[in-house]
């Protein structure tokens, strides 16, 4: 199973869209890792984890097709993950000769009412190759070769918002995506209990900090936090593959905040950063 950050960053990007700030101007001039898009995943080449503003240069960047996907998981509509403005492209004259003819979007109550309502008007302009399903918290779901169960994630009260445990059935290998969550999820963790994962992205939008509740987001402290609950539960052990992820412009740069994150035993993500579990 192969694992493909397309992209890394919060909802601001880094260096963030408008942004003069002295983490931004060095993080322009620096390039390379310290450049982030809006938060975005692949697993193997048919599988993608949210669709942000970036989805089709990053596509393009790391020889992703996206006619291949069969499948799009949205953990929520917020803006940096959820973008539709060019799936009107997915067919005839803007779109031939798809590999697969179908692209299914999984997603809670507000990703799939916008599917919907984009399939019924799309219509109109060219047969969208497109399938929406509506998921409900811990009521897994089977998608070509994987089991995805999708998880609640504590982060915006106002819309339904999850985070994903893929599972491939091929290989057995499972990726945790807690995308975009605080640590207060205890009843997610409590359902996967003793299912082991191989690989875990954690919500570390505000760097090497703690964050409080009703923030939405974790910080390196709340990360270390959910990681001995997954510990404790076995979801997770020594042969995990941790990873800091969904980073925003204030946290320092990625050379300092990779040798702390790796202190703690946490990889630090960058866009096109790729594991084979
Ligand atoms: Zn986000
Ligand atoms: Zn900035
Ligand atoms: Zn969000």
């Amino acid at each position: 199973m192969k694992f493909t950050y397309l992209g890394t960053s919060a909802s601001e990007a880094v260096p963030a869209v408008f942004c003069e700030c002295d983490m931004c101007n060095e993080a322009r001039r620096r390039g390379g890792r310290d450049l982030r898009t809006r938060s975005c995943a692949v697993i193997n080449d048919d599988l993608m984890l949210d669709f942000g503003p970036e989805a089709y240069v990053q596509s393009v960047r790391f020889g992703i097709h996206l006619s291949k996907i069969k499948s799009l998981f949205i953990t929520h509509p917020h803006a940096d993950h959820f973008q539709m403005n060019n799936f009107a492209l997915r067919g005839g004259f803007w779109g031939m000769n798809l590999t697969e003819d179908m692209l299914t979007v999984y997603g809670g109550k507000e990703v799939y009412e916008k599917m919907q309502d984009f399939i019924a008007t799309g219509r109109e302009v060219v047969t969208p190759h497109f399938a929406c399903e509506k998921l409900t918290a811990f009521n897994p779901v089977t998608a070509g070769d994987y089991k995805i169960i999708p998880l609640r994630a504590a982060h915006d009260p106002s819309i339904e918002c999850f985070v994903y445990l893929i599972e491939n059935l091929k290989d057995g290998k499972r990726v945790l995506y807690l995308h975009d969550t605080e640590n207060d999820i205890d009843d997610s963790i409590d359902f996967i209990k003793g299912m082991h994962c191989d690989l875990v992205s954690f919500d570390c939008t505000c760097g090497n900090t703690f964050v409080q509740p009703g923030q939405r987001h974790m910080g390196l402290k709340n990360d270390i936090l959910v990681r001995d609950k997954l510990i404790e539960k076995g979801v997770i052990d020594s042969s995990t593959v941790l990873i800091c992820n969904h980073i925003c412009h204030h946290v320092g740069l990625y050379d300092d905040l990779s040798r702390i994150a790796m202190a703690e035993g946490f990889y630090l993500s960058y866009d096109g950063m790729t594991f084979t579990l």
